[in-house]
């Protein structure tokens, strides 16, 4: 078969782009991409040789070998891992699987250079082309007799061809290296490179010494040593290599399990939300080892889906190694270890909580939305997770706790007030927060998708119910506020607006479920509230918008006795207005109240036309 020359898929084109114009200060991360990807192949071949002892043949101490030519300024990282075969080094060299990474960089402007995002992609192989002029990579599938050969410049197309029949299983990337790189022909500075980022690798990565190979990491799964010797960079690193990731980690929680089920686990809160947290590919991402054999990364049984952000290892020695994955499915010890970690995670978040409070709101900023989930979902945890909970707050620009709110409650208040939407700013405005703002009583203000779910589950904290300010009465008589006088609170009379009530009844009918004078507002006219038992105006929203629920829902509308409007129309009416003279002033209000809450009108033509009207005659 011939030399067959391919393109890459755009978006490799693009990537290799960005690539190949220094995006990354250091370079040197080259070798930890390649490095890492040997180890990877390797973990692979074992996995499966654990059914299949023949793929190791002969050779069966993998490893990873550097080797130098100075005079063709080549430096090749080898492995006799799993190698590739022709539709491998299609798929894995020519294109880019991972969806968020195409999203990503069909976004990316070239402009921006924003180097810290891409990262989070892995460049990985791709990496190579910041330091070679040309790659050639020459591979042998396990198990397979043909050899295959890949090379390209990087340059939009790359070409594939039969390989020569010497050689060896696994792969070797054959870097021919720009004029300016000459420094990794440099057997130190390669050294220096692998023990900075590669040390944790469990394979051993060598190079050829002067008599015989010298060993350039220390070659032992990590996780296995004691964390007195483990130095935070290593942590680090370990980290960057099974999280695929370029930040750092946030938090580090290594232990060793002991008793009835054993295991290891080294676990890592990142420090930055990856782009793709709530798609729903995302996955666990922990990977799953037994007695230091890679044998999943894919085990969705490890963790809950809460806790989807965790990344690391668990190392079991009580599953059996040669474990299918699909016995991992509804397996009694993973059960126990996903417990044991879940608990483990929680408790060390309330820590961090308690410890570093600043830290963990930067913490909370990038996966309170996930963790909130596991309020619905996780009944067990539910206490824990409430107190890790943090919220906005009508009355200050810091998060809270539901304690601390708890604790600044007012005399009288018996609930825990919240109000849910799709922005702050729009809920910071909502006229529902009026008559508390000016009572000052705190009200938590709430913009996940995942509020309005936990909140319709869970009924209390501390014995203080949650209750929606969008719904039912507001309940601000009872409560005290500093220096309100008793006995001037009881004269403040309401004036008696029942006639203006029943203009708004009779103008809207069926359009709302009731109509009624409220104390929730102070400087807007009327406002929409959900009954007792029904939907939240925002659940509402949110069930329409996943086609969850076809008719809207009635509301009820509630007046603010004092607003000069409602007073003047009052005023009409006692003066022998007729109802049919002002309705559209009512008809103008339910509008409103429907605008403010951010929901579309069913006739804007009609009301446009009413309020102009109004309008027209004011300037008359
Ligand atoms: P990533 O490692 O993040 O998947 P890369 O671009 O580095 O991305 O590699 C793409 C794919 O190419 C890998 O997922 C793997 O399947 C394959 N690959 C890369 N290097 C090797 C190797 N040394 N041996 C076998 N497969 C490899």
């Amino acid at each position: 078969m011939a030399q067959e020359k391919m393109q890459f898929q755009t978006e490799v084109a693009r990537l290799l782009d960005i690539v190949a114009n220094a995006l990354y200060s250091n370079q040197e991360i080259f070798l930890r991409e390649l490095i890492s990807n040997a180890s990877d192949a390797c973990d692979k071949l074992r996995y499966l040789s654990l059914t299949n002892a023949d793929l190791l043949k002969d050779d069966s101490e993998l490893k990873i070998r550097l080797t130098v030519d100075k005079e063709a300024k080549t430096l090749t990282i080898a492995d006799n891992g799993i190698g590739m075969n022709r539709d491998d080094l299609i798929a894995n060299l020519g294109t880019i699987a991972k969806s968020g990474t195409l999203d990503f960089l069909k976004n990316f402007s070239k402009d921006k250079k924003d180097v810290s995002q891409i990262g989070q992609f892995g460049v990985g192989f791709y990496s190579s082309f910041m330091v070679a002029e040309n790659v050639t990579v020459n591979t042998k599938r396990a198990g397979e007799d043909q050899a295959w050969t890949w090379t390209s410049d990087g340059q939009g197309e790359y070409a594939i061809d039969e390989g020569s029949t010497d050689i060896a299983r696994g792969t070797s990337v054959v870097l021919h290296l720009k004029e300016d790189a000459s420094e990794y022909l440099d057997e130190h500075r390669l050294q220096s490179i692998v023990g900075r980022y590669s040390d944790h690798i469990q394979f051993p990565v060598v190079m050829k010494g002067e008599e015989e190979d010298q060993n350039l990491n220390s070659a032992s799964a990590l996780w296995t040593r004691s964390k007195s010797e483990i130095t935070e960079e290593q942590y680090q690193e370990f980290y960057r290599h099974t999280a695929n990731a370029f930040d750092e980690p946030w938090l580090t929680m290594h232990n060793t399990t002991e008793g009835v089920i054993e295991y290891t686990s080294l676990l890592f809160v990142p420090s930055q939300a990856p782009f793709d947290l709530f798609q729903p590919e995302r996955k666990i991402g922990v990977q799953l080892f037994v007695q230091r054999v890679f044998i999943t990364d894919e085990c969705q049984e490890l963790l809950p889906g809460y806790l989807r952000f965790v990344r690391g290892i668990v190392d079991s020695s009580d599953l059996p190694l040669n474990i299918s994955r699909e016995l991992l499915q509804d397996n009694p010890v993973l059960r126990k270890i996903r417990s044991g970690l879940t608990k483990r995670i929680i408790g060390e978040l309330k820590k961090k909580a308690k410890n570093d409070a600043e830290s963990y709101l930067s913490f909370w900023g990038a996966f309170g939305a996930v963790l909130k989930e596991g309020l619905y979902e996780d009944f067990e945890q539910r206490d824990g997770l409430l107190e890790l909970a943090r919220f906005n707050s009508s009355t200050s620009d810091e998060l809270t706790s539901l304690s601390d709110y708890v604790g600044r409650m007012k005399e009288g208040q018996n609930a825990i007030f919240y109000i849910t939407g799709e922005n702050l700013e729009a809920i910071k405005n909502s006229p529902h927060l009026e008559g508390f703002n000016s009572k000052g009583v705190e009200v938590l203000l709430m913009t996940d998708p995942v509020d309005d779910f936990w909140l319709g589950q869970i009924g209390e904290f501390e014995g203080k119910q949650f209750k929606s300010i969008t719904r039912g009465s507001a309940d601000l008589d009872e409560i005290k506020t500093a220096g309100e006088d008793e006995t001037k609170k009881d004269e403040k009379e309401t004036p008696n607006v029942a006639a203006v009530l029943e203009l708004f009844k009779l103008g809207l009918g069926d359009k709302i479920k009731d109509v009624r004078v409220t104390q929730r507002l102070t400087d807007s006219p009327v406002c929409l509230v959900a009954d007792d038992g029904d939907i939240d105006v925002h659940m509402a929203r949110i069930l329409k918008q996943h086609k969850q629920l076809n008719e809207s829902q009635q509301r009820i509308l509630e007046v603010n006795p004092n607003h000069p409007i409602i007073v003047h129309l009052k005023a009409k009416l006692d003066s022998g207005t007729s109802a049919s003279d002002l309705e559209d002033y009512t008809e103008v209000l339910y509008g409103q109240a429907i605008i403010q809450e951010g929901e579309s009108l069913t006739d804007p033509a009609s009301y446009t036309r009413k309020l102009n009207k109004i309008l027209a005659a004011t300037i008359a």
